[in-house]
């Protein structure tokens, strides 16, 4: 992919910890932010139940939970018991929290 310049005004404390682990890891930090955007542009994210990595943008929301349905086993909240599905709330706040929102908008 052809790349681009991106100037960023960002916290300089958190830059520094995104520095440091970056090196730690040899990973360069405008590939970490491009990771992220991408993520953010197009979310990506796997099945609780299979597996399946699914596109949240070309797949549905269940009317009925409000989940996004895996487009390979159909599996939503619907039918899950409290336990697993307060796990999965807090698991899938993760990638909410770093979106800023949920990870469709219906
Ligand atoms: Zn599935
Ligand atoms: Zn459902």
């Amino acid at each position: 992919m052809p790349k681009t310049k991106l100037t960023l005004s960002i916290s300089k404390e958190i830059l520094k910890g995104a520095k440091l682990a970056a090196e730690k890891r040899h990973i360069p930090v405008s590939r970490l932010v491009e990771n992220f955007l991408e993520f953010f542009a197009n979310p990506k994210i796997y099945c609780f139940k299979c597996g399946e990595k699914f596109s949240a943008a070309d797949t549905k929301v269940c009317p009925k939970c409000g989940w996004l349905v895996c487009p390979r086993c159909g599996a939503c909240g619907c039918g899950l018991s409290e336990d697993t599905a307060t796990a999965l709330f807090y698991m899938r706040k993760v990638y909410e929290d770093l979106l800023i929102g949920r990870v469709k908008q219906s």
